[in-house]
């Protein structure tokens, strides 16, 4: 199997990386001015309140020592605590810790959510190392965080190649380092857990439902149903597939597919559970599935549909492959998936973006649940999950499209617009200490 390091050789790793917090601040400041923000909060919210880079060894499977670099940044905390996802990736460094951990604050306090924005993760491809490997690495960087993260102070999540086993890793350190009688009291160190560690029935498809109801309530505001409609996803992963899933149910079809070992195309329709069943047998690995023709990876943004949905990585859309897009609507999944070049073209086009700081908030809502879950002691059931996230999810939706109309802005635009002016309020209300 083709690491992903070998995919990222040096000119691609630079492409993802660039302007990550570019994009970000450029964002933030078109919308700074639109609502003609404080400057002293202005100055506040431009910068990270801390960042932590922990430089760490592990044991591997061979008996040598490799030494590893996590990194946690936390934004801003004005709302409650930080909150954000934990990633590992060979591109996670400093500037992209930094760019998620704002937009997490954005994407918190947009849906309303008593929490801040951080984000952090690990810079590795573990398709590297083995399972053991990865839980040795995983538990290391959790000790090594300490108090930095807390129940109560800032709570991580999966992230791109995170996924809720690392989170049991994680709970289990954290609340083993505790004394005995705080322990439980610990669970909610982390969100995303599995059901039986304290997860939420859920929590695992909550971002792509959450994507899928974005693209619904788009398509209903024009007077349009899901039905024979064509999508493309780029990342079959948690949020691509889960995404996928519901999409199909309402009678869209899949006509190509994209993930970091190959591109699919099926103008027919590309079968989404026969297209995970392929996937899992095959080591996550979408590329030789035998009812859909392998496209270049080039011509994926091509190709011609009427929704296109980003859920892999940052920097996708852009000056160069922006032209090329033939979707109505791009639907986010992933965080910062069109750079601030992708997106003029992107809307001078015509094409509505729903941002991802809405779009994929689906996931952040089900970990704020699952959070209070844990808190009060209940368990909630999936229907009653479902059913909170989609009324929160609408909620969010109807207020950004509406501010949208009125002030004749782009979505993404507004909603920065609602998030800020939320945190605005807050730091008025309560002044600077001292
Ligand atoms: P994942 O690890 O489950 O899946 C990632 C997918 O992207 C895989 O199919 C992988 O093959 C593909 N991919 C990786 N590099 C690629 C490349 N260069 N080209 C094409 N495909 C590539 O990750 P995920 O949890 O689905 O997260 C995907 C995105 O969604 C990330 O940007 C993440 O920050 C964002 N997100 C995730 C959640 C969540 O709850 N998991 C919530 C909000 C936002």
């Amino acid at each position: 199997m083709e690491t992903i390091t070998k995919e990222l050789n040096s000119k691609t790793k630079n492409v993802l990386k660039r302007g990550m917090m570019d994009n970000v601040m450029e964002q933030f400041n078109r919308a700074a001015n639109h609502i003609n923000l404080h400057p002293s909060i202005r100055k506040i919210l431009s910068i990270t309140n801390n960042e932590l880079v922990i430089h760490f060894p592990v044991k591997m499977d061979n008996g040598d020592v490799e030494i590893f670099k996590g990194y946690r940044v936390q934004h801003n905390n004005a709302l409650g605590p930080y909150k954000g996802g934990l990633r590992y990736h060979p591109t996670v460094d400093i500037d992209a810790a930094r760019a998620l951990a704002m937009w997490m604050t954005w994407k918190t306090s947009l849906a309303g959510l008593p929490y801040g924005g951080g984000k952090g993760g690990i810079q590795l491809d573990p398709s590297k190392y083995s399972q053991g490997e990865l839980e040795r690495i995983t538990r290391r960087f959790t000790f090594a965080l300490a108090d930095n993260i807390g129940p109560e102070h800032d709570i991580p999540a999966p992230d791109l190649n995170t996924n809720s086993q690392t989170m049991a890793w994680i709970a289990d350190t954290y609340m083993s380092t505790r004394p005995p009688a705080e322990r439980s009291a610990n669970q909610h160190v982390v969100t995303g857990k599995p059901v039986e560690s304290g997860g939420l029935e859920g929590r695992d498809r909550a971002t792509g439902f959450g994507v899928y109801l974005n693209i619904k309530f788009w398509l209903n505001s024009k007077n349009e149903t899901l039905k024979g409609k064509r999508f493309i996803v780029q990342g079959f992963g948690n949020v691509g597939y889960w995404a996928a899933y519901f999409l199909e149910q309402e009678g869209a079809k899949l006509v190509a597919v994209q993930d970091v070992f190959g591109s699919l195309y099926n103008p027919e329709g590309i079968q989404i559970e026969n297209l995970y069943n392929y996937s899992k047998s095959n080591k996550g690995n979408i590329a030789g599935f035998p009812n859909a023709s392998i496209i270049a990876k080039d011509d994926f943004f091509g190709v011609d549909c009427d929704i296109c949905i980003p859920a892999a990585l940052g920097n996708q859309i852009t000056k160069e492959s922006a032209p090329k897009i033939k979707a109505r609507l791009v639907a986010e999944g992933a965080n910062g998936p069109t750079d601030v070049g992708g997106e003029k073209i992107l809307l001078s086009k015509g094409i509505t973006i729903i941002p991802d700081i809405l779009c994929n908030s689906g996931g952040v809502i089900a970990s704020y649940f699952e959070w209070l879950q844990n808190r009060s002691g209940e368990m909630w059931h999936m229907e009653e999950v479902m059913d909170k996230l989609e009324k929160k999810l609408k909620n969010s939706f109807d207020k950004i499209h509406e501010y949208a109309q009125k002030e004749g802005i782009d979505m993404r635009t507004a909603a920065y617009c609602i998030a800020i002016t939320r945190i605005e309020k807050a730091y008025v209300q309560r002044g600077i200490f001292p």
